[in-house]
């Protein structure tokens, strides 16, 4: 069963988030904790989906609109030619806590590597 996160109310804008980008499917709206000096969230607007192991193979399209929303973000902001990172996180050991999938984009520094 899907159930309604926080995301849900930034969507229906009951609750403030600064949102950068919006289209049909996808909305973008930077990471009110942000991780880098660029950190913005794309998560899809018509689908709940709690995490990526929930995804139906009729729902994956929403991977490649959340992938490119946030390419064309970077490319508009300029900073596409450095570089950035995109993560989603799956359930608890990769720190998930909002159970709407959702796709992070970190640039705007050396960002190193990461692991465990
Ligand atoms: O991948 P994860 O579930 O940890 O990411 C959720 C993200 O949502 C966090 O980076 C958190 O800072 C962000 N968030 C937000 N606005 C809220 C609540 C959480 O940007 N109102």
């Amino acid at each position: 069963m899907t159930q309604e996160t926080l995301f849900s109310k930034i969507i229906r804008r009951e609750i403030p988030a600064t949102i950068v980008y919006e289209d049909d499917e996808v909305l973008g709206f930077k990471d009110i904790a942000p991780q880098a000096p660029v950190h913005v969230l794309f998560i899809p607007k018509n689908h709940i989906i709690p995490t990526l192991d929930d995804l139906t193979a009729e729902q994956a399209h929403l991977i490649g609109k959340l992938a490119l929303a946030a390419a064309g973000y970077a490319r508009r902001e300029g900073f596409a030619e450095d570089g950035y990172r995109i993560v989603m996180n799956c359930r608890e050991d990769a720190g998930q806590t909002v159970f709407h999938i959702h796709m992070h984009l970190l640039a705007g520094a050396p960002l190193g590597h990461f692991g465990a």
